[in-house]
């Protein structure tokens, strides 16, 4: 008896090391953390993700680090979100592990194009000119054959609800042992899913036509926008701050649109925001496009423009 009692202490000592209890679970990659959020959610206990681009950086042009291609190596799958940095990275991920298996979120969804001055085929533009844009677009030159779109698909819950379905198949083909734990966890999350929406639904509902419109540096919420009825203006042109000219155009736009709000991400300056934000008349509001804690980030980011609003 006291010898089973041994072995058996030796077993959940065995469990209870990280190493080990990590070997046993599916690794997952994803490029942005609000794809690792979702994946926890669906995955649980089950899986363990890697986050590719970190807080902070640019989720258009990133490139995996060494240490992150090695990490890779035992993954077994990537959930692609159709990032500019994914599609062009997509063959060497492979290439580097062979066993990666990409499942792409946003296969089955209905994409917007990109907002004008985000791509980099326009030159037209003197401001284009004048700012140049040759380095940016490393990635983005990859796919040049087909329009851009709107790549920030996460932003909006109902995209969220169609991705989540497909990170519980992508899960169940390549773990069928757990395929019901994984269609439990889809359930519970698209019930929150539906909380969420049914509740920035309603702090939108009365808000009139000509107070719906936001400005945002960096055109991370057309998604959004279109859930709710909302519309979104661009300050930032091709990845830059704005010239003077068009900066002093997309003020008095905003005036007669009468945005009220202006979006801007925790990590960038706020001066120039601040500055239009006095210009316009508006508020400024806190929106990171790559929060992990998603649904609370949505709702935080609806609740802030509500209040400008006010
Ligand atoms: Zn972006």
């Amino acid at each position: 008896m006291r010898k089973i009692f041994g072995i058996l202490a030796v077993v959940l000592l065995a469990c209870a090391l990280p190493g080990l209890a990590l070997a046993a679970k599916m690794q997952v990659a994803v490029g942005v953390a609000p794809v690792a959020s979702f994946a926890k959610k669906i995955g649980g206990e089950l899986v363990q993700t890697t986050l590719l681009v970190p807080a902070g950086a640019d989720a258009h042009t990133y490139e995996p680090k060494p240490s992150q291609m090695r990490a890779l190596s035992g993954a077994a799958l990537y959930l692609s979100c159709g990032l500019e940095f994914e599609e062009a990275w997509e063959g060497r991920l492979k290439s580097a592990n062979p066993k990666l298996v990409f499942a792409h979120l946003d296969a089955g969804l209905k994409k917007l194009p990109m907002p004008e001055g985000h791509e980099h085929h326009d030159h037209g533009h003197a401001a284009a000119a004048a700012h140049g844009h040759d380095h940016d677009h490393k990635a983005a030159a990859a796919h040049e054959d087909h329009d851009e779109m709107d790549p920030h698909v996460w932003v909006s819950p109902a995209q969220v609800r169609q991705m989540s379905a497909a990170i519980a198949a992508a899960f169940s083909k390549a773990d069928p042992a757990h395929a019901s734990v994984y269609a439990a966890n889809l359930a519970a999350f698209q019930k929150e899913i539906d909380a969420l929406d049914a509740q920035i639904k309603a702090l939108f509902a009365g808000v009139p036509a000509e107070k719906r419109g936001f400005l945002v540096f960096h055109p991370a919420w057309g998604y959004f926008a279109q859930d709710y009825g909302l519309t979104q203006t661009s300050i930032e042109f091709e990845g830059k701050e704005p010239s003077p000219k068009r900066l002093a155009a997309i003020v008095s736009q905003a005036k007669a649109k009468g945005a009220r709000a202006i979006f801007v991400q925790p990590q960038m300056s706020q001066r120039t925001a601040g500055t239009i934000a006095k210009a316009v008349g508006a508020k400024l509001v806190v929106a990171d496009p790559l929060a992990e804690d998603w649904a609370a980030n949505l709702l935080k980011v609806a609740k802030g423009f509500r209040e400008a609003l006010q």
